[in-house]
């Protein structure tokens, strides 16, 4: 799985950071998600992330 985020749509609460630092970090207001696929281990907490965050900023591609 691969994750990306939309920077229109983030607005930069940190959230998916602090839920899973493995996948998601912030670059600078706006989150950025590690380029290629996702280690398996970390997909469970990325997918959590994804749903989590308020604006629907995080795509996830199987
Ligand atoms: S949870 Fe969504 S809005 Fe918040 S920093 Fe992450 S991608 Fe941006």
């Amino acid at each position: 799985m691969k994750a990306s985020v939309d920077p229109n749509l983030c607005i930069g609460c940190t959230q998916c950071a602090g839920l899973c630092p493995e996948v998601f970090s912030m670059d600078g207001t706006l989150a950025v998600a590690i380029p290629g696929e996702i280690p398996p281990e970390d997909v469970p907490q990325a997918v959590s992330a994804a749903e989590a965050c308020p604006v629907g900023a995080i795509q996830t591609i199987e």
